[in-house]
């Protein structure tokens, strides 16, 4: 018997615009770099990177829109309500980011990895013991 292939469902904060990827995922970390954090207003990000090809739009294709944060790097939101929910870089052709508050479904993960950690802000206090470094594949 095929398995079947698990998905996940997400969406901005208005819903307008819908998301779909296939399970497994291939890493989640939270990300202190400060495109992030002024990109969605929060002290840090938690992303979860995907293959590239199992993303796919379910509803509000016409809302996305893509901020460049750099010459490699963009973020894609809604444009209607704003939400930033996805990052794509040509250092990382093959993958798409994706915030994991914007996931519906549960995907049973916690980060693995705390990266840019040097720009961390200093309001909260970060007890998690995983590791805490730079990796250029996460950087925004
Ligand atoms: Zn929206
Ligand atoms: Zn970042």
């Amino acid at each position: 018997m095929e398995k079947d292939i698990k998905k996940v469902y997400g969406s901005c904060l208005c819903k307008s615009f819908q998301f779909k990827v296939d399970l497994p995922l291939k890493w989640c970390s939270n990300c202190h770099c400060t495109r992030c954090q002024k990109a969605h207003g929060s002290g840090f990000v938690t992303w979860v990177g995907f293959d590239r090809d199992s993303f796919r739009i379910v509803k509000g294709e016409r809302l996305l829109r893509w901020y460049s944060s750099s010459k490699k790097s963009e973020f894609g939101f809604c444009k209607t309500c704003g939400s930033s929910m996805l990052y794509r870089s040509i250092k990382c052709p093959d993958e798409i980011h994706i915030t994991l508050v914007n996931f519906n479904d549960d995907l049973k993960i916690s980060p693995q990895i705390d990266s840019y950690f040097d720009t961390h802000v200093h309001w909260l206090s970060f007890e998690q013991d995983i590791p805490k470094k730079n990796d250029p594949r996460f950087d925004k």
